[in-house]
């Protein structure tokens, strides 16, 4: 018999969690069984599945530091950097912005708002996150962004799980390991001569050699682990699968119905049109290939909800699919925190159908700004469950809306977070692929 692969296993876990969790849920619904066992087993998947995410969110730090170190100074030269930085992030904004543009025509087009009762909403609306501060204009959320990014200390930065002030540190520390690697001896026409000069120079250079040989040591052994820890990844996708279908059930769709339906249809778009395209005409790749080699991170983002926690399992995944270390390593944990196209979109569909619920018919220019907050969102937003959630209050607050309204549409967060973060996930990988395509690396990206 042919031997499973794990994206079978973690197929099979799902379907088994599903299996047991929604007959579960519905006895529970009934009174068949007593529905304190149904939230009991509930707990129990979740406690399993939070093991498991506890143990990826264990590599994320480290992985995030040494891979970005290691990523920029493999580089060697700042300039082939800089295309590479300015590539990347200018294709993450790109498909994000095209994500937010077919959720906007997707509400506008369904209008899961107009005539929904809010008051059938608010009864089961759960606690709206807390935010700080009121209602803010673009130009403050996008210079709180700007300041948020620069660690104040990279170490609390990094024990507080702040990815994007770290990312930040990591790079500038990569760069300047490289320029203290790379520095020139004096050359002798140039001022005096200074005794010891020379030695000096040799000694620093060596320090920092030695540096950016330990964060490639720390990154291969990260990458280790990862595959060590992702053995497990059919048992907490199992918890998670069985947590969500016996706590949730169908119940919650029947009041979100359209507006989670308005979500799901714009996400697949994005992902089963848009981004095989890019693939196929920018990157020059199968789409069907890449997806594959792509699918224990896709069920993965699915049962976990985490780029983040993802990230490890990504970066393996889209190596398999052929993109070089060089590009992953540097492109992949940037995406993870800033590219987010399935939260981007969701923001933007989410804050308009608010809107609709609350009777506001939000004017093209009012849209164009939930469009830009929007993306500022999502790219503010830790990969974590639901962070898009809690930095939608951005977005609501940018048009005037009462930010406790996210509190209407939690009851079906949780599904929508999952689908969110496997588009998130696979957009990434996208990236990696057109990227590599472009970039001047020393391998070549294998092409199917
Ligand atoms: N859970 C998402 C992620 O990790 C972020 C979000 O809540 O939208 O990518």
């Amino acid at each position: 018999m042919k031997r499973l692969e794990l994206h079978h296993w973690i197929l099979i876990a799902m379907a088994l969690g599903a299996g047991i969790g929604l007959p579960l849920n519905f006895a529970g619904e009934s009174g068949a069984i007593d529905p304190a066992v149904v939230s009991t087993v509930a707990d129990v998947g979740k406690g399993a599945g939070d093991l498991f995410l506890r143990l990826l969110q264990m590599l994320v730090v480290p992985l995030i530091v040494s891979s970005l170190i290691t990523g920029v100074t493999g580089m060697g030269d700042l300039k082939k950097l800089g295309r590479l930085g300015g590539r990347t992030v200018g294709f993450y904004l790109m498909t994000s912005f095209i994500a937010i543009v077919t959720g906007v025509v997707m509400v506008n087009l369904f209008d899961p708002g107009k005539g929904a009762d809010l008051g059938l909403l608010e009864a089961g609306a759960g606690a709206a996150p807390e935010i700080a501060g009121g209602s803010q204009h673009v130009g403050q959320i996008l210079w709180a962004q700007l300041e948020g990014m620069i660690p104040k200390n990279p170490l609390k930065a990094a024990a507080d799980g702040d990815m994007l002030p770290l990312i930040f540190f990591s790079i500038v520390l990569g760069v300047f390991i490289s320029a203290v690697e790379h520095q020139k001896k004096p050359e002798e026409s140039e001022g005096p001569y200074r005794e010891g000069a020379d030695e000096e120079i040799a000694e620093e250079r060596s320090g920092a050699a030695l540096l950016r040989r330990f964060f490639a040591g720390l990154f291969a052994v990260m990458m280790r682990m990862t595959l060590a820890v992702i053995r497990l990844a059919p048992i907490g996708v199992f918890g998670f699968m069985l947590y969500a279908a016996a706590g949730r059930g169908f119940e919650a769709f029947q009041v979100l119905g359209m507006y989670a339906l308005t979500v799901f249809v714009a996400l697949c778009i994005h992902a089963f049109v848009t981004l095989p395209l890019i693939l196929r005409f920018l990157g020059s790749k199968s789409p069907v290939a890449h997806a594959k080699a792509m699918m224990p991170a896709l069920l993965t983002a699915f049962s976990t909800a985490s780029s983040n926690g993802t990230l490890p399992l990504t970066i393996q995944c889209v190596e398999r699919s052929g993109v070089p270390n060089e590009v992953t390593s540097f492109v992949l944990p940037l995406g993870a925190t800033i590219n987010m196209d399935g939260t981007a979109l969701y923001e933007a569909v989410a804050v308009l159908f608010i809107a609709q619920v609350y009777g506001m018919d939000l004017s093209l220019g009012q849209q164009a700004i939930v469009a830009l907050t929007a993306l500022m969102a999502s790219v503010g937003a830790a990969g974590i469950p639901h962070a898009g959630t809690v930095m939608m209050v951005v977005v609501l607050s940018a048009v005037g809306l009462p930010t406790t309204a996210v509190g209407l549409i939690l009851a079906v967060d949780r599904i929508l977070d999952m689908c969110r973060t496997t588009v998130n996930v696979f957009s990434d990988s996208c990236a990696a692929v057109v990227v590599a395509r472009y970039a001047d690396t020393t391998a070549e990206p294998a092409t199917e």
